[in-house]
């Protein structure tokens, strides 16, 4: 079932056109790779499907609702979960704490869950388990990109936008970080993921892609048939 679907989605800043006419579907429980360099309009796109960016063009279907115009504290509310390049922690408070505040803030984590969701987030990122109680903003790179994720499993996602989930992170916490978008089908139900990315990392973990160049979409399909000629 399409859970999220772009009609047509053009963003542009002033004269500087970065999306045109974008059209994309996001079925149930997939992860779509959306894959483009540096510039391409990938971040742009997944502000905009939030509303944090104004779109010049286009419609945005959730569950069949028109969200074109929603604005973003309640798209959250209803589970479009966005993590933006750049690891968003609370950098004072402990891991926990982080856990426990992006639960009652997105209002979709029934308080006596709580407890029960930080230990699955425990059990996606193990070495999160050993941190709960160190302030985020002392851990590395690589551990508060497992906090910022983390925060957005909280808020138990219907749709999750990751945007550039392995920027500037170490190759083996890059494999941590991509062993968890990996198994997330079995932890997650039905989670559906769009996941940003320069590199074709993402691939290995979606189902399908869609490769975004100078913000115009070029192949969309499974992701074995993106073969390296297309990058
Ligand atoms: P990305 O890796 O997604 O291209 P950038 O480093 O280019 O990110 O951008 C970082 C921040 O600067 C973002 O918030 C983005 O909106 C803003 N930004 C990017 N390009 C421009 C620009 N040409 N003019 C103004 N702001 C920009
Ligand atoms: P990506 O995420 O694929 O790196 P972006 O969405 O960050 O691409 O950027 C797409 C284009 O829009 C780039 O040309 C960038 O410079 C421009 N851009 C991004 N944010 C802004 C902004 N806030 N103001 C002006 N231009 C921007």
């Amino acid at each position: 079932d399409p859970v999220l679907s772009l009609e047509d989605v053009s963003i542009s800043y002033g004269h500087v056109s970065a999306v045109t006419g974008v059209t994309l579907t996001l079925y149930a429980g997939e992860t779509l790779a959306l894959i483009g360099p540096n510039g391409a309009g990938k971040s742009t796109l997944l502000r905009g499907i939030t509303n944090q960016t104004r779109k010049s063009n286009g419609k945005i279907r959730f569950g069949g609702r028109d969200i074109s115009s929603t604005p973003p504290h309640r798209l959250t509310r209803a589970g479009i979960i966005h993590v933006p390049e750049g690891r968003q922690v609370v950098a004072p408070l402990t891991v926990r704490e982080n856990l426990q505040l992006a639960a009652r803030a997105s209002r979709r984590c029934p308080r006596r869950e709580i407890e029960a969701s930080i230990d699955r987030v425990y059990d996606l990122f193990a070495p999160l388990a050993r941190l709960r109680d160190t302030p985020s903003g002392l851990l590395s790179g690589g551990e508060q990109q497992m906090v910022a994720i983390g925060r957005a499993l909280m808020a138990r996602p219907v749709v999750l936008l990751l945007d550039e989930p392995s920027m500037g992170l170490a190759p083996v916490m890059v494999e941590v970080i991509y062993e968890f978008l990996g198994v997330h089908r079995d932890a997650l139900g039905g989670t559906a993921i769009l996941l940003a990315e320069q590199s074709r990392i993402a691939l290995d973990v979606a189902d399908r892609a869609a490769v975004l160049s100078c913000g115009q979409l070029g192949f969309v399909g499974p992701s074995s048939d993106l073969n390296e000629s297309l990058l």
